[in-house]
């Protein structure tokens, strides 16, 4: 549907360009002949017989033909060919109209028709590279061409000026493109942040009636375990697996969400050690053997503990998730350039395809069965909120590595 609405958009700023290309064309074409076949040469005393050689008045007839050919197209819904039916004809006609005219003459081949400066000038118009390289090759190569044949190096001139309008013109082309290519990138983020808003909400809303009735529900389960502590095995897992839905109604919240960041002094050393037990019995299940690596003694950091602590957690538990059996992590902590803090997870895992890559951190995007595709939404914006970035490298069938670089020094967001 949406897609539908923007095409009928584009067909539509076409057709207006195509529309006013043909009242600019049509316009100038005839009072410029008018003003220098006919007006020109009776002021300057020239009898009216040897007006307009060439093709004379066919040269309007043809035109005529064409300007009805365009209108039939562009009723026909058939607009994106129009540009083109003009550019052919002119180069056909004005051909013609040259070899007629100078073929066989003495006289000097003088070229250089204003339209032909339009034609180019409003390439940018139409925003399109093919229509803008059909019009420059075509009217530089006609009057070469025609150079060529009659023997005239008159032509230099004009195609000189013609490569130079060319350039102009590619100039706003280019410009016109990167103008376009920006607008659709912030329309899209917009359409983006407002998707994420209004899941957001209905996340916050569905996740706040959830914990409280899950939060009773662990209340009970861990006094029934208290209660008759030597009856069920279960208890423990009972209460892992609500802690479990507890942590994915708590990611659920995040989405599209800013949360209170809490900035204080925290050690990345401890950060790392806390994630390291959270995840390590998970690790060990999988015989995948952790190394860290900490680059001297490290600055305190500013930071919110409790979110960086979620932002390695989730981190480490995907490298941990993407090796089926065994393999190593390396962890490793540096300083970079004195005032950024960098730390680098990398693993043997099954690695990131390159069509995911995009779609990795949007909510929901997961590969595994039983995930849930918000761990690195949630990352991402921790990190984002940091004013830090997430760097991911990855390498099919071999691993992959993903930094996080921190400031150490938190500056308050203007
Ligand atoms: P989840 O872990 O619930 O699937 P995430 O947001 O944490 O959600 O990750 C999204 C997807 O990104 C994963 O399903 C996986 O395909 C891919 N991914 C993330 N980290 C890694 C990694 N270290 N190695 C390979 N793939 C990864
Ligand atoms: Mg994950």
């Amino acid at each position: 549907m949406k897609e539908g609405i923007q095409t009928t958009k584009l067909i539509f700023e076409e057709k207006k360009a195509s529309v006013l290309f043909l009242w600019l064309f049509n316009l100038i074409f005839f009072s410029w002949d008018i003003f220098y076949y006919y007006f020109r040469p009776y002021f300057n005393g020239a009898s009216l017989n040897d007006l307009r050689g060439g093709l004379g008045i066919w040269v309007y007839l043809l035109l005529v033909g064409v300007l009805i050919l365009a209108i039939y197209y562009i009723k026909a819904g058939n607009i994106y060919i129009v540009k083109y039916l003009y550019i052919i004809s002119f180069l056909i006609i004005d051909i013609m109209d040259n070899l007629v005219r100078y073929m066989g003459s003495t006289e000097h081949f003088a070229t250089g028709n204003i339209v032909e400066v339009l034609l180019i000038l409003f390439t940018p118009i139409f925003v399109n590279k093919r229509y803008f390289w059909t019009v420059t090759i075509g009217l530089i190569g006609k009057d070469l061409l025609l150079g060529l044949i009659l023997g005239d190096l008159n032509v230099l001139m004009p195609v000189l000026i013609y490569i130079t309008i060319s350039a102009l013109a590619y100039i706003l082309l280019i410009r016109f493109y990167s103008y376009i290519n920006s607008l659709t990138k912030v329309y899209d983020e917009l359409r983006q942040k407002e998707k994420l808003a209004v899941i957001g909400q209905m996340a916050a809303a569905i996740g706040h009636e959830i914990r409280n009735p899950l939060s009773s529900l662990r209340g009970f389960t861990q006094l029934q375990q208290e209660r008759y502590p030597n009856t069920n095995d279960y208890y423990p897992i009972m209460i892992q697996e609500i802690d479990r839905i507890n942590s994915i109604v708590n990611d659920l919240m995040y989405i599209g969400k800013p949360r209170v960041i809490h900035f204080e002094k925290a050690s990345i050393e401890e950060i790392i050690a806390y994630t390291l037990s959270i995840t390590q019995q998970q690790a060990e299940r999988q015989g995948v053997i952790v190394e860290t690596t900490m680059a001297g003694p490290l600055p305190p950091l500013d930071c919110d503990e409790k979110q960086l602590k979620q932002v390695f957690i989730n981190l480490i538990k995907n490298a941990i998730e993407s090796m089926h059996e065994s393999g190593r992590i390396k962890i490793k902590v540096n300083v970079l350039e004195k005032t950024k803090m960098s730390v680098s997870i990398k693993d043997e895992g099954c690695g990131i395809p390159d069509e995911n890559i995009l779609n990795i951190g949007e909510p929901f995007f997961t590969t595994k069965s039983s995930g849930t595709g918000l761990g690195l939404m949630v990352t991402n914006q921790i990190i984002k909120e940091h004013l830090g970035e997430l760097n991911i490298s990855s390498e099919l069938g071999k691993g992959t590595r993903v930094e996080v670089v921190l400031p150490i020094i938190h500056r308050q967001r203007k």
